[in-house]
């Protein structure tokens, strides 16, 4: 497809009126937050517009991103809800986080024909790094051990930012690939790119979680002396800074992970 911009409003509308479709589904599945909801009708409408490929990748993506979330909610809530900035519902600067840059390509593809094919690395490279820590995270938590925590080098509850096992480390390679390759067969990049797609998401993820242990900011809650990633504890209490970058909250810390896919994805190839 070639891209045309100023894209025909004809197509604007269609590709808003399927995104919000799809967006309102997931609200009521639980699985965007109303904020959420609307930041993913964005991010969709413009994928849509960038073209075929851009739109089945990126609602295969979610699909992917939701199930596993969902999976196991119920035991997930009881082996880190104490720990964990938000609920599985994701809101706004959570799509923003995750679909950011992907959007940011999408645009690039659209307004600038000559770079779509560097945009649709870019893109997977982001989505793939965004998708293999998710996964990693769900997976690792879905995992009934306690992970290790890098920076102080001892196990800590499952869900803590920066803490890696064995399970979670294998299932974000295993989402890195299968994401990727999800990329190549829906056409967003040449199959000759799935090598580097997959390291790029491994690299995201990587970065994720060397940032998330030792630089994301860390709250504490001084009503059950506990570490936590929530703004206001799970008990009700509000929690205090306890270490790391205040400003590197688990979304922001998200988003470096997406930025780190897709330049990697762009300059490996
Ligand atoms: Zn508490």
């Amino acid at each position: 497809m070639t891209p045309v911009w100023p894209t025909s409003v004809g197509t604007g509308i269609i590709a808003t009126v399927l995104a919000g479709g799809i967006a309102v589904t997931a609200l009521r599945a639980g699985s965007l937050s109303p904020s959420g909801a609307v930041a993913a009708t964005l991010v969709g409408a413009v994928a849509m517009m960038a073209g075929r490929p851009w739109g089945v990748f990126l609602v295969g993506w979610f699909v992917v991103a939701s199930v596993a979330s969902r999976l196991g909610r119920e035991r997930k809530l009881v082996h880190a809800g104490d720990v964990v900035e938000k609920g599985a519902a994701r809101d706004a600067a959570q799509v923003g986080a995750n679909g950011g840059v992907f959007a940011v390509a999408a645009v690039v593809a659209l307004v600038w024909p000559a770079q779509a094919r560097a945009a649709a690395l870019a893109a997977a490279g982001a989505l793939v790094a965004a998708g293999a820590d998710t996964l990693a995270t769900e997976i690792g938590t879905l995992w009934r051990g306690r992970p290790f925590s890098l920076r102080r080098w001892t196990r800590v509850p499952a869900g803590t930012s920066g803490a890696v096992s064995l399970a979670g480390s294998a299932g974000m390679l295993v989402a890195a690939a299968g994401l990727a390759w999800m990329a190549t067969v829906v056409g967003l990049v040449p199959i000759d790119a799935l090598g580097a797609v997959t390291v790029a998401g491994v690299a995201g993820a990587a970065t994720d979680t060397i940032i998330g242990a030792w630089w994301q900011a860390r709250r504490w809650c001084p009503a059950c002396h506990r570490e936590t990633e929530q703004r206001v504890h799970r008990c009700g209490a509000s929690t205090q800074p306890h270490g790391g970058v205040a400003e590197l909250t688990n979304d922001a810390v998200n988003a470096l992970c997406t930025v780190v896919g897709a330049a990697v994805a762009v300059f490996w190839r």
